[in-house]
């Protein structure tokens, strides 16, 4: 297939674009380099001839118009979006901006060019949050057909962006497909998301915040079961569909720093238990309670289940931050990023 992958600088989506070459597909990388990039996260991927590299911003119309005309996709996965909850909550404009504004241009680009080229095969693949549902009680599960309720400007602006990813299907047919995931960890995390801040603060013997009393649970699912579920989605998924991807791996946030000192404590060991570090700091306002997702539709419909464990996969990530300084050290001195690392944290 031709692949875009817009936002295929950041976390999700360089991962998404490394899986896409492996699987054969042409990519075409649409990014703006935003703070939150990093092609390096691609590595020698960026030199392969099925990939390519676009520096673009999903709202300039113009260029994403000629990026569609002259890739001819038979796909795109939507991922390029401001993505971090405290910065939304300091600056809401941008993330209207590019979480709404971007995804309308992105998706009127789209149509005008499927239309124009006769309505061929295709699928639009929006990439969303379970943060569009809001916040859980003790009990119960997010499913697609919880109706939204997003609390804070990040999840808003996304539930927005479903909204119209789906009123382009309704309106204009628009062949759409998708997901809203749980919390990911992996390789190549922006340092200011929990699980990356908490190993940083933790080996440089700085405080590791925490919000509020830690009692906020979140369901994590690891980076390569996301990756792996969104090609599920896109192949398989029923146009029109949404796709709740969820880790079934929920953790109270302050058991979760606590797991990390204590894999820390065996991998890198000090005089005293990193555990001894955290730090509570003022919870974030609106701050949602729980999330937790019923996957049962992707389980029974396309046959897809995460296959990594939280605790596998936390013991992998944390040794890839431990061995990777060289790729969390930069972005740490960028403008803006060590500043924000002093604050709080979460996902
Ligand atoms: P990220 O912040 O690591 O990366 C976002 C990328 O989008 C960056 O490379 C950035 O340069 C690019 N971008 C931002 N604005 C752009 C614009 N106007 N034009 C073009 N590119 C732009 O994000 P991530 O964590 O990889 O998340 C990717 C997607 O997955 C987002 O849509 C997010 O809402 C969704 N998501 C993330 C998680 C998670 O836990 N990280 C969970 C569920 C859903």
């Amino acid at each position: 297939m031709r692949l875009i992958v817009t936002g295929g600088a950041g976390f999700i989506g360089s991962a998404v674009v490394r899986m896409a070459v492996d699987k054969g597909h042409d990519v075409l990388n649409i990014d703006a380099l935003t703070y939150a990039a990093c092609l390096e996260n691609l590595g020698p991927v960026q030199k392969h001839p099925r990939y390519a590299f676009l520096k673009a911003d999903i709202r300039d119309h113009a260029a994403m118009a000629s990026a569609f005309a002259d890739f001819n996709p038979n796909a795109v996965l939507h991922l390029a979006a401001e993505t971090h909850v405290d910065r939304s909550i300091d600056g809401p404009d941008l993330f209207v901006d590019t979480n709404v504004a971007g995804t309308c241009t992105l998706l009127g680009v789209a149509r005008d060019w499927w239309e124009s080229v006769g309505r061929p095969s295709f699928r639009f693949h929006h990439i969303s949050t379970d943060e569009v549902f809001g916040s859980l009680g003790p009990e119960g599960l997010f499913s697609e057909e919880t109706p939204y309720t997003p609390r804070s400007p990040y999840a808003a602006s996304k539930a927005s962006s479903d909204h119209l990813v789906r009123a382009w299907y309704e309106t204009y047919d628009l062949p759409v497909v998708l997901s809203n995931c749980s919390n990911n960890y992996g390789p190549y995390q922006f340092p200011e998301k929990l699980i990356p801040l908490v190993i940083i603060k933790a080996i440089s013997g700085e405080p590791i915040p925490v919000y509020g009393n830690g009692g906020n649970v979140r369901d994590w699912l690891n980076l390569e079961d996301h990756v792996d579920a969104l090609f599920t989605v896109l192949e398989h998924g029923k146009t029109g569909r949404s796709y709740n991807i969820g880790g079934e791996a929920e953790m109270r946030n302050l058991d979760l720093v606590n797991h990390i000192c204590s894999i820390l404590d065996e991998k890198r060991p000090i005089e005293r238990p990193y555990r001894e570090q955290i730090t509570f700091v003022a919870d974030r306002p609106g701050h949602d309670k729980r999330y937790a997702m019923d996957i049962t539709r992707i389980r029974t419909e396309l046959g897809w289940r995460p296959r990594v464990s939280l605790a596998q996969g936390l013991e992998k990530t944390i040794a890839w931050y431990l061995d990777n300084e060289a790729w969390w050290r930069p972005l740490l001195e960028r403008e803006g990023a060590s500043q924000r690392l002093g604050m709080k944290a979460e996902s």
